[in-house]
């Protein structure tokens, strides 16, 4: 990973040519609201944003170790030249980390730095970071604020948005969290360009997950502009980054807290979180949402909903990204199925998947009986 070319703007965009790939994406929650900031090197000019922020509080900078020494050693120089007094706390990366030791931990050096209610806590990385830092932010001294800076493709188009934050438990993922919305969410396009290719397929998963759930021509865009998709075309990268927060605040800010329609964002990942656990998280999240959506969209084909052509569309697409579209055939269905019914998403005893009505337009269905869950999980 180049270090030097990560930071600031991409390589294929000079400054004066990038104002049209800035974008702002409001999250209408009342006073809960805020802004999204999308656009190449929006870390380098982080302090001026923060000032119009009215931000002027401590800052403490979190993030993994790999993205610690990518960006967390640039943006520290930048924050602190600009006057602001900032610390930076960091935690092995990955997955394995997102638990209550490590919010312990990160809390523990808080309270020695002297960090107070007015501090501010930066999440600085990936999804992980993001759910870890929002976590803690929620509950440090009943409660500080937060900013979101996501550094994945994945967190800058789902994780970082919407208010979702937590850690996992050994018995399943996200098992404890909160409700916290940040102040504000600054997405650095820039900063994608030493994103591991497995990593960017992961958020790519999710981008086609929206086209999937609500907008057929994000799903044609990502169609005919594959190849800019993957080797993030400033441009492209930053219409999908917006067209997707867009899509999630809307869903969001009619359901912050998941009483139903927020659910229709759960598109492919019941089946999904599932081949996930059962595959011991050597299929990772984004390659096991491909999979579920696949999966899933069985069922609306088998009843007439979606036409076999979308199905052969929506498999098309993902391939196109290099994503699975198969549960491996060596995966106990019974496995799966046991795991399902452990899901969070289990309610009164009854699951809850969301299914289309072709490319676009998803529902909820709470009535899939288990000869269509045969289905949707057959080779
Ligand atoms: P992650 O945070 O582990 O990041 C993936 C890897 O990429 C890590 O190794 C990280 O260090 C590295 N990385 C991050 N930015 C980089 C960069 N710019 N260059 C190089 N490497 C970089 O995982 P993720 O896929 O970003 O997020 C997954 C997590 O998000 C899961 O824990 C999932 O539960 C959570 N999630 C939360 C929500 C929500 O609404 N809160 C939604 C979806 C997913």
């Amino acid at each position: 990973m180049d270090k030097n070319s990560s930071f600031g703007t991409t390589s294929k965009c000079r400054p004066e040519d990038i104002s049209h790939v800035w974008n702002t994406v409001k999250v209408p929650l009342g006073q809960r609201s805020y802004d999204i900031f999308i656009g190449p090197g929006l870390l380098t000019e982080l302090p001026q944003r923060l000032q119009r922020l009215g931000i002027k509080n401590r800052l403490f900078v979190v993030t993994d170790s790999n993205v610690e020494d990518l960006l967390g050693q640039d943006l520290l120089p930048i924050l602190k030249g600009a006057g602001y007094q900032v610390e930076m706390l960091s935690f092995p990366a990955g997955e394995e980390s997102k638990n209550m030791d490590t919010v312990i931990d990160l809390a523990r050096k808080l309270i020695g730095f002297g960090a107070d209610r007015k501090s501010v806590l930066l999440a600085l990385g990936g999804g992980v970071t993001g759910d870890i830092c929002g976590f803690l932010a929620s509950i440090y001294m009943r409660g500080i604020p937060f900013i979101q800076l996501p550094t994945s493709l994945l967190a800058q188009v789902d994780s970082s948005v919407g208010g979702k934050t937590g850690v996992d438990l050994p018995e399943g993922k996200n098992l404890i969290g909160t409700f916290a919305q940040p102040l504000a969410v600054f997405a650095d396009i820039g900063v994608l360009t030493t994103l591991p290719a497995r990593e960017l397929r992961n958020g790519i998963a999710e981008i086609v997950k929206y086209g999937m759930i609500m907008d057929y021509s994000l799903f044609k865009f990502l169609e005919e502009k594959w190849w800019d998709v993957v080797n993030l075309e400033p441009e492209a990268t930053s219409y999908l980054v917006k067209r997707s927060c867009e899509i999630k605040a809307d869903v969001v800010s009619r359901d912050e807290k998941e009483g139903g329609l927020r659910r229709i964002l759960n598109f492919g990942h019941t089946i999904g979180h599932a081949v996930e656990a059962v595959s011991g998280y050597s299929i990772p999240h984004g390659e096991a949402v491909a999979i579920g959506m696949v999966a899933i969209s069985k069922i609306s084909v088998a009843r007439g909903l979606m036409a076999h052509e979308e199905l052969s569309r929506l498999k098309g697409l993902l391939e196109q990204f290099k994503l699975p579209t198969v549960i491996p055939k060596e995966m106990e269905r019974q496995s799966i199925i046991g795991h399902m019914k452990r899901d969070k998403k289990v309610q009164d005893g009854k699951l809850h998947f969301v299914l289309t009505k072709g490319i676009g337009k998803a529902f909820i269905a709470s009535d899939i009986g288990g000869e269509e869950l045969e289905l949707a999980l057959s080779p």
